[in-house]
Protein backbone atom coordinates (compact mmCIF):
# COMPACT_ATOMS: atom_id res chain seq x y z
CA UNK A 1 0.00 0.00 0.00
CA UNK A 2 1.41 3.48 -0.84
CA UNK A 3 1.91 5.74 2.29
CA UNK A 4 0.45 9.66 1.77
CA UNK A 5 2.99 12.19 2.57
CA UNK A 6 1.73 15.16 3.96
CA UNK A 7 3.96 17.29 2.09
CA UNK A 8 5.47 17.12 -1.07
CA UNK A 9 9.06 17.78 0.99
CA UNK A 10 10.80 15.21 2.98
CA UNK A 11 13.60 15.83 5.51
CA UNK A 12 16.55 13.28 5.89
CA UNK A 13 17.62 14.00 9.37
CA UNK A 14 20.87 14.29 8.58
CA UNK A 15 23.29 17.29 8.80
CA UNK A 16 26.11 14.92 6.62
CA UNK A 17 25.96 16.57 2.46
CA UNK A 18 27.24 13.20 1.39
CA UNK A 19 24.66 11.31 2.86
CA UNK A 20 21.70 13.65 1.49
CA UNK A 21 23.13 13.47 -2.39
CA UNK A 22 23.55 9.27 -2.13
CA UNK A 23 19.89 8.96 -1.04
CA UNK A 24 18.82 11.79 -3.20
CA UNK A 25 20.42 9.61 -5.80
CA UNK A 26 18.80 6.62 -4.59
CA UNK A 27 15.15 8.52 -4.82
CA UNK A 28 15.26 9.89 -8.00
CA UNK A 29 12.22 9.46 -9.86
CA UNK A 30 10.92 9.57 -6.71
CA UNK A 31 7.88 12.87 -6.83
CA UNK A 32 9.37 14.68 -3.58
CA UNK A 33 11.91 17.12 -3.08
CA UNK A 34 14.37 15.42 -0.20
CA UNK A 35 15.72 17.93 2.21
CA UNK A 36 18.21 17.64 5.03
CA UNK A 37 18.47 19.40 8.47
CA UNK A 38 21.57 21.59 6.76
CA UNK A 39 18.73 23.48 6.22
CA UNK A 40 18.18 24.03 9.80
CA UNK A 41 20.86 25.76 11.26
CA UNK A 42 18.92 25.54 14.57
CA UNK A 43 19.23 21.70 14.69
CA UNK A 44 20.19 20.13 18.02
CA UNK A 45 22.33 17.10 18.37
CA UNK A 46 20.25 14.21 19.26
CA UNK A 47 20.84 11.10 21.86
CA UNK A 48 20.64 8.07 20.37
CA UNK A 49 19.91 5.96 22.94
CA UNK A 50 17.94 3.21 21.77
CA UNK A 51 18.46 -0.51 22.24
CA UNK A 52 17.45 -1.24 18.98
CA UNK A 53 18.54 0.19 15.18
CA UNK A 54 14.86 0.86 14.56
CA UNK A 55 14.66 2.80 18.36
CA UNK A 56 17.16 4.90 17.21
CA UNK A 57 15.54 5.78 13.76
CA UNK A 58 12.74 6.34 14.89
CA UNK A 59 14.41 8.70 17.94
CA UNK A 60 15.63 10.83 15.00
CA UNK A 61 13.12 10.73 12.59
CA UNK A 62 10.92 11.85 15.77
CA UNK A 63 13.45 15.09 17.01
CA UNK A 64 13.45 16.17 12.86
CA UNK A 65 9.42 16.19 12.57
CA UNK A 66 9.60 17.80 15.96
CA UNK A 67 11.63 20.63 14.18
CA UNK A 68 10.41 21.04 11.15
CA UNK A 69 6.70 19.91 10.93
CA UNK A 70 7.54 17.76 8.14
CA UNK A 71 7.79 14.44 7.15
CA UNK A 72 10.84 13.50 8.10
CA UNK A 73 13.29 9.91 7.38
CA UNK A 74 15.98 8.61 9.02
CA UNK A 75 18.39 5.54 9.30
CA UNK A 76 20.36 3.40 11.58
CA UNK A 77 22.72 0.86 10.21
CA UNK A 78 24.59 -1.80 12.31
CA UNK A 79 27.11 -4.25 11.69
CA UNK A 80 26.04 -7.76 13.03
CA UNK A 81 28.70 -10.22 13.29
CA UNK A 82 27.48 -14.15 13.68
CA UNK A 83 30.73 -14.90 16.32
CA UNK A 84 30.34 -11.99 18.25
CA UNK A 85 26.72 -12.90 18.95
CA UNK A 86 25.34 -10.33 16.92
CA UNK A 87 28.40 -7.63 18.14
CA UNK A 88 28.91 -4.77 17.90
CA UNK A 89 25.14 -4.24 16.37
CA UNK A 90 23.82 -1.15 17.36
CA UNK A 91 26.87 0.02 19.06
CA UNK A 92 28.91 -0.25 15.62
CA UNK A 93 29.55 3.26 15.44
CA UNK A 94 31.34 3.22 18.93
CA UNK A 95 32.53 -0.45 19.43
CA UNK A 96 36.14 0.81 20.26
CA UNK A 97 34.75 3.34 22.64
CA UNK A 98 32.63 6.50 23.07
CA UNK A 99 34.06 8.45 20.65
CA UNK A 100 36.14 5.69 18.86
CA UNK A 101 37.45 6.46 15.38
CA UNK A 102 36.40 3.69 12.26
CA UNK A 103 40.16 2.75 12.56
CA UNK A 104 39.73 2.09 16.24
CA UNK A 105 36.50 0.07 15.69
CA UNK A 106 37.97 -1.80 12.75
CA UNK A 107 41.29 -2.64 14.75
CA UNK A 108 39.09 -4.23 17.68
CA UNK A 109 36.94 -6.26 15.68
CA UNK A 110 39.57 -8.11 13.46
CA UNK A 111 41.21 -8.53 17.48
CA UNK A 112 37.90 -9.75 18.70
CA UNK A 113 37.76 -12.44 15.37
CA UNK A 114 41.64 -13.22 15.35
CA UNK A 115 40.98 -16.89 16.03
CA UNK A 116 37.76 -17.02 14.01
CA UNK A 117 37.80 -19.79 11.48
CA UNK A 118 37.01 -18.27 7.90
CA UNK A 119 33.82 -20.63 7.77
CA UNK A 120 32.43 -18.60 11.23
CA UNK A 121 33.17 -15.37 10.24
CA UNK A 122 29.62 -14.74 8.11
CA UNK A 123 28.52 -11.35 9.36
CA UNK A 124 25.76 -8.75 7.59
CA UNK A 125 25.11 -5.12 7.51
CA UNK A 126 21.52 -3.98 8.67
CA UNK A 127 20.08 -0.74 7.87
CA UNK A 128 16.94 0.35 9.54
CA UNK A 129 14.94 3.36 7.88
CA UNK A 130 12.30 5.04 9.78
CA UNK A 131 9.75 7.90 7.81
CA UNK A 132 7.61 10.27 10.47
CA UNK A 133 4.50 11.78 9.50
CA UNK A 134 2.88 13.10 12.28
CA UNK A 135 0.48 10.30 13.81
CA UNK A 136 1.16 8.09 11.20
CA UNK A 137 4.99 5.99 10.26
CA UNK A 138 6.17 3.62 7.95
CA UNK A 139 9.55 1.65 8.43
CA UNK A 140 12.00 -0.54 6.05
CA UNK A 141 15.19 -2.22 6.46
CA UNK A 142 17.83 -3.65 4.18
CA UNK A 143 20.70 -6.12 4.99
CA UNK A 144 23.35 -6.97 2.84
CA UNK A 145 25.26 -10.34 3.63
CA UNK A 146 29.22 -11.13 3.48
CA UNK A 147 31.80 -11.49 5.91
CA UNK A 148 34.74 -10.25 7.84
CA UNK A 149 38.22 -10.71 7.25
CA UNK A 150 41.40 -11.29 8.87
CA UNK A 151 43.00 -7.73 7.13
CA UNK A 152 42.01 -5.04 5.68
CA UNK A 153 41.28 -4.61 1.81
CA UNK A 154 41.34 -1.59 -0.33
CA UNK A 155 40.84 1.93 0.35
CA UNK A 156 37.30 3.50 -0.95
CA UNK A 157 34.36 3.52 1.60
CA UNK A 158 34.35 4.60 5.46
CA UNK A 159 33.51 2.52 8.69
CA UNK A 160 34.23 -1.60 8.60
CA UNK A 161 34.09 -1.16 4.67
CA UNK A 162 37.94 -2.43 3.97
CA UNK A 163 37.34 -5.72 6.48
CA UNK A 164 33.54 -6.37 5.03
CA UNK A 165 33.78 -9.03 2.27
CA UNK A 166 30.75 -9.44 -0.25
CA UNK A 167 30.85 -12.94 -1.51
CA UNK A 168 28.85 -12.58 -4.41
CA UNK A 169 31.32 -9.84 -5.89
CA UNK A 170 34.62 -10.93 -4.29
CA UNK A 171 35.35 -7.45 -3.60
CA UNK A 172 34.82 -5.60 0.22
CA UNK A 173 32.90 -2.58 0.30
CA UNK A 174 36.25 -0.92 0.15
CA UNK A 175 37.41 -2.15 -3.16
CA UNK A 176 34.09 -1.84 -4.59
CA UNK A 177 32.91 1.58 -6.38
CA UNK A 178 30.10 3.64 -4.98
CA UNK A 179 27.76 2.69 -7.38
CA UNK A 180 28.67 -0.90 -6.84
CA UNK A 181 28.49 -0.36 -3.27
CA UNK A 182 24.62 1.03 -3.70
CA UNK A 183 23.49 -1.85 -5.80
CA UNK A 184 23.97 -4.28 -3.47
CA UNK A 185 24.42 -2.32 0.00
CA UNK A 186 22.20 -2.53 3.04
CA UNK A 187 21.51 1.05 3.20
CA UNK A 188 20.78 0.80 -0.88
CA UNK A 189 18.22 -1.76 -0.10
CA UNK A 190 16.72 0.00 2.61
CA UNK A 191 16.36 3.41 0.71
CA UNK A 192 14.90 1.57 -2.37
CA UNK A 193 12.46 -0.44 -0.23
CA UNK A 194 11.24 3.09 0.96
CA UNK A 195 10.99 4.62 -2.50
CA UNK A 196 8.91 1.65 -3.64
CA UNK A 197 6.25 2.34 -0.47
CA UNK A 198 5.77 6.34 -1.21
CA UNK A 199 5.49 5.94 -5.53
CA UNK A 200 3.52 2.77 -4.46
CA UNK A 201 5.62 0.70 -6.85
P1 LIG B 1 24.96 5.00 10.98
O1 LIG B 1 23.76 4.54 11.71
O2 LIG B 1 24.74 5.14 9.49
O3 LIG B 1 25.59 6.23 11.59
O4 LIG B 1 26.06 3.84 11.12
C1 LIG B 1 26.58 3.43 12.38
C2 LIG B 1 27.98 2.88 12.21
O5 LIG B 1 27.93 1.70 11.40
C3 LIG B 1 28.94 3.82 11.47
O6 LIG B 1 29.61 4.65 12.39
C4 LIG B 1 29.90 2.85 10.82
O7 LIG B 1 30.91 2.46 11.71
C5 LIG B 1 29.04 1.66 10.51
N1 LIG B 1 28.51 1.71 9.12
C6 LIG B 1 27.30 2.13 8.71
N2 LIG B 1 27.17 2.01 7.38
C7 LIG B 1 28.34 1.49 6.95
C8 LIG B 1 28.80 1.13 5.65
O8 LIG B 1 28.13 1.26 4.62
N3 LIG B 1 30.05 0.64 5.62
C9 LIG B 1 30.84 0.47 6.71
N4 LIG B 1 30.46 0.79 7.93
C10 LIG B 1 29.20 1.30 8.05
Amino acid sequence: MTFCLSSDRLVLATQNPDKLKEIQEIMKGCPIRLVSLLDYPDVKEVVEDGDTLLDNAIIKAKAAYALTGLPSIADDTGLEVDALNGAPGVYSSRYAGESATYAQNVTKLLKSMKDVPEAERTARFRCVVALVDGENSLWVDGVCEGSILNERRGDSGFGYDPVFDVPEFGKTFAEMTADEKHAVSHRGKAFRKMKERLIGA
